[in-house]
């Protein structure tokens, strides 16, 4: 029988802020299949929160990370260069806009609302996946960022963050094309409504999710856990053909009409 058996890589997450985060269903799949994890937290805040999750991965390194600042950002790659000495995961499952951008109509959106939410939920990704690079390329890697549907359709309210998924997703496939040749594969999963800390920010969350589950062929919404296994899936050498692709994990949701 063919496992997935991830003891011989290392992987950092970045986007853990508690239990219902796709960051920690990923990184459950990810160290059930005996990966080594490293992870970030994002300000003090947090960090109780993260280290008492991440108390059952005693190896894991813990390390702050608030991805506008590039200063932590080359501290984590340092970190992570002293402590692994390679890196063979990259999670991106991070996303940010102001709340007075996810309310009201996307045509007031500001340009430093804009600004904020491209830089933190779109470049970060680019910007980690470049740090990340040479601690990948000796020996292949994989990425994986996190996205939403409305990227490419209309979700109302989600406004400028439809417009950094789409500039997200454009990263993954541009990535994926000039990371191929070192075997470095970037992948993102886009997934069905999850009540996490940032969905629940969205104004109308909640009608949302009950529209997805009204629609979506298997008339239910999707558990982290499901993103989880599929984030294991493409970030292991099960997916070593895939790369560029956009997975939906959405109950089928996405390919509804009428
Ligand atoms: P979450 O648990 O709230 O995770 C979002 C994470 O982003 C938090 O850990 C947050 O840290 C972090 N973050 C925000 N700004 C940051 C910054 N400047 N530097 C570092 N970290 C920062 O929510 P989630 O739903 O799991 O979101 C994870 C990803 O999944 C996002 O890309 C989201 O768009 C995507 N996604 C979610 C759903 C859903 O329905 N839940 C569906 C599709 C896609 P703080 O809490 O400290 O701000």
């Amino acid at each position: 029988m063919r496992t997935i058996d991830l003891s011989s890589k290392t992987a950092l997450v970045l986007g853990v802020a508690n239990q219902r985060s796709l960051a920690w269903s990923i990184a459950e799949a990810l160290g059930g299949a005996g990966c080594r994890l490293a992870f970030t937290y994002q300000g003090e805040r947090l960090q109780k929160n993260v280290a008492a999750l991440t108390a059952k991965y005693p190896d894991a390194p813990m390390i702050a990370c608030d991805v506008t600042s590039e200063e932590q950002v080359e501290g984590v790659f340092a970190r992570l260069e002293r402590e692994f000495g390679r890196l063979d995961i990259l999670v991106h499952s991070i996303a940010y806009a102001r709340r007075e951008e996810l309310e009201g109509d996307f045509l007031g959106t500001k340009l430093e609302g804009w600004r904020i939410a491209l830089e933190i939920s779109a470049y970060s990704f680019l910007n980690l996946t470049h740090h990340a690079v040479p601690l990948m390329e000796k020996h292949g890697g994989s990425v994986l960022a996190l996205t939403y549907l409305a990227s490419q359709r209309v979700v109302p309210s989600y406004n400028v963050m439809g417009s950094a998924k789409a500039a997200l997703e454009h990263g993954v496939r541009q990535l994926a094309y000039e990371l191929g040749p070192k075997n470095i594969r970037v992948n993102a999963i886009s997934a069905g409504p999850v009540a996490t800390l940032s969905a629940r920010g969205i104004s109308g969350f909640s009608r949302m999710a009950s529209h997805h589950r009204a629609k979506a062929p298997l008339g239910r919404n999707v558990r982290g856990t499901e993103v989880g296994d599929a984030g294991l899936f493409l970030c292991s050498d099960m997916a070593s053909g895939i790369t560029g692709e956009i997975l939906f994990v959405d109950g089928g949701f996405n390919v509804m009409a009428v």
